[in-house]
């Protein structure tokens, strides 16, 4: 099915597809007529800034971890609500107050599995074992190790995807896109930095970014419990690369700390842009030309000198403007159906996070409604490589798109459970 895209983007284009029961002449011949179809499609604009830096409005602060939602939601677990921490936060913030405490009352992500929930625990527990600061940090070798940034760069690449990644690519850390202050900490555990601690990643001024894509099947489920455990392989995958690419580049002489589910210290969805992964969409998420927004993202920041990858323009920004898919199959409005708005500095399309994540412990998944049902998350056969060429270039063509795509495929309609996992009986 998905093929894995080289470090052009273009990998994944040959040898796909072949028809099945024709001679082998003929065979050829299609193959080729495929091939030049595809080289003759338009491939993504490499470009000098950002597709976001055109929206940037005024100053973008600094979010502070301890603001988003899974850190609130850590805070009432793991801290509790008589613990000081609680209390000074809920003091200083007490508009979260009442709705933080509904949501943090009801059940959380996986109970729709049932006897199968473990088969999303077990991804999530393996991923806070190795999510403390020896896994994601650790000493730097004494000696530098000398080679040029162009050959370590291609090294990087080549590791994170023997490891397992999809995607890699690298650019500037910029600062806006650091966490102020810490805030997931497991209600201060062993080993984690603690929560509030100011974050100091100045040093660091290089990102590598890794992708990982779902599993293309699972997710056809959404919202039911096998996306859930798509998006747990996801992370679990990416947990193991960061920590093993970061570790790598410590053994060279260099400072890197891995950044993945539960102890981002960064916000991956914008890093993934400056380093040329895709671009941001209405829904919120990193759309990529080659798995749509259905993948997941982990991070490595590093002292390390490297040549970085220019940002690309896919066309998404026009793409969005015209096509609602997402918004329309969001069962709760989060996803605004409207034109972009200012919020910290930035002109963004604006989701409505209450909103999602409410629904998100009503469904006991993270949902994937609007992931599954955008059009640029589609297999990776032969046809859908062409859309996805065409769909990068700004044009009335792409209205028509989301007008097919909206007949073809109307609203999303979740398939059944794989037979691997059982019906949820409450
Ligand atoms: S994950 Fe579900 S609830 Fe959240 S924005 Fe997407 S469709 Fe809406
Ligand atoms: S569904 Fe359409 S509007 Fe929503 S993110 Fe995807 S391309 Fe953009």
């Amino acid at each position: 099915m998905n093929g894995k895209a080289g470090e052009d983007g273009r990998n994944g284009f040959s040898g796909v597809d072949e028809p099945a029961g024709r001679n082998k002449s003929a065979a050829r011949a299609f193959s080729k007529l495929k091939k030049a179809t595809v080289r003759s499609l338009p491939i993504p604009k490499k470009v000098d800034l950002p597709t976001y830096v055109k929206d940037i409005v005024g100053d973008i602060k600094p979010w502070d971890e301890r603001d988003i939602l899974f850190a609130r939601t850590d805070l009432f677990y793991y801290f509790g609500s008589d613990s000081p921490e609680y209390k000074a936060y809920y003091e200083a913030h007490p508009e979260y107050l009442e709705y933080d405490t509904r949501v943090n009352n009801l059940p959380g992500l996986g109970k729709t599995g049932g006897v199968d929930t473990p088969m999303f625990d077990a991804q999530f527990d393996v991923i806070a074992k190795i999510a403390s600061e020896s896994f994601v940090d650790g000493e730097i070798a004494p000696h530098k190790t000398e080679i040029t940034s162009e050959r370590i760069v291609r090294k990087v690449k080549a590791l994170a995807r023997l490891f397992g990644a999809d995607l890699v690519g690298i650019g500037p850390l910029r600062r806006e896109w650091v966490y102020s202050h810490v805030g997931r900490s497991f209600g201060n555990s062993e080993g984690f930095q603690k929560w509030g601690e100011p974050i100091d990643l100045i040093h660091n001024t290089s990102a590598i970014v890794i992708g990982i894509q779902m599993d293309y099947n699972l997710i056809q489920s959404a919202p039911d419990f096998p996306e859930l455990l798509a998006t747990a392989k996801g992370y679990a995958t990416g947990a193991w690369i960061s920590i093993q690419l970061a570790q790598y580049i410590r053994m060279l002489g260099f400072s890197a700390r891995a950044h993945h589910l539960y102890n981002y210290r960064v916000l991956a969805v914008p890093v993934a842009v400056d380093c040329g992964l895709g671009e941001l969409s209405r829904a919120g998420f990193l759309i990529t030309r080659e798995f749509g927004p259905a993948l997941r993202l982990v991070v490595v920041t590093t002292d390390m000198p490297m040549v970085h990858d220019p940002p690309v323009d896919i066309g998404v920004q026009s793409f969005c403007e015209s096509c609602k898919i997402c918004a329309e199959n969001c069962p709760v409005g989060a996803i605004p159906v409207g034109e972009k708005v200012e919020f910290n500095g930035m002109r963004k399309w604006k989701l409505d996070e209450q909103k999602c994540f409410r629904y998100w412990h009503a469904a006991g998944t993270d949902c994937g409604l609007c992931m599954v049902s955008c059009p640029w998350t589609k297999p990776m056969n032969w046809f859908h490589k062409c859309m996805s060429l065409l769909a990068t270039v700004k044009g009335p063509h792409q209205s028509l798109m989301v007008k097919a795509d909206k007949l073809f495929y109307g609203k999303f309609k979740g398939v059944p459970r794989p037979d691997f996992i059982d019906p949820f009986e409450s």
